[in-house]
């Protein structure tokens, strides 16, 4: 038996025969190109959905560990006590129903671009850039990889020297000297990412905790 919430950010499926944990979010794109660009074609936006999830799965996933604790032992769910499940993450392509729209955009060589998600208006935008590993002075991470962590409720960890002028607070993160952190200007994943996941699987089991944790 599957255990299933639906979320305004993503579905999450908790599959006990599996011992696995997936987290499912439905893409709507909005596909653009700047001017003098040639327009996207059906086999470009496949390769570069493909690819979005192949970055997000292959870097998100297999990652973290979630640890189940059952407390009710007259519980049918005591089977789940003790169990280590597996955090898999997957973005599906859909034309309707979407958790985000995403718009993705083929940009000039030259274009100040900022990749970014509203989390109001539930939308990422991204360049056709993003699915490539960005190196840029101290910065070193995949932008997909980065905007997808904003999708699941992590915040920017990073400091002023990397905000645009009129992004900058006197308010820095208590995180922004762990610049290796993906939230930051690094690649690695922290827990701490994954702590509203953890809260939300935290409500769908009666009876079962699961504590979350990177696996090293
Ligand atoms: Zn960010």
């Amino acid at each position: 038996m599957n255990y299933i919430k639906k979320t305004d950010a993503y579905d999450i499926y908790i599959e006990p025969s599996r011992k696995t944990i997936v987290i499912r979010q439905k893409w709507k794109y909005i596909w653009s190109v700047a001017s003098g660009i040639p327009n996207w074609s059906y086999l470009e936006k496949k390769a570069w959905h493909q690819k979005a999830d192949n970055v997000i799965w292959q870097q998100w996933g297999s990652k973290f560990i979630f640890w189940a604790l059952s407390k009710d032992h007259n519980n049918s769910n005591t089977s789940l006590h003790k169990k280590e499940f597996n955090l898999e993450f997957d973005i599906q392509w859909v034309t309707s129903d979407q958790h985000w729209i995403a718009n993705v955009k083929k940009i000039n060589a030259l274009e100040d671009f900022r990749s970014r998600v509203n989390l109001t208006e539930k939308k990422i935008h991204l360049a056709h850039i993003d699915i490539k590993r960005r190196k840029v002075g101290a910065i070193n991470q995949n932008t997909v990889k980065h905007e997808f962590g904003h999708t699941i409720g992590a915040n920017d960890e990073y400091g002023n020297a990397y905000k645009r002028a009129y992004n900058q607070t006197t308010y820095e993160s208590i995180y922004v000297k762990d610049t290796k952190g993906l939230m930051n200007i690094g690649n690695e994943l922290r827990t701490r990412y994954i702590r509203d996941i953890e809260l939300e699987v935290n409500k769908m089991i009666p009876g079962v905790t699961f504590a979350a944790f990177l696996e090293k």
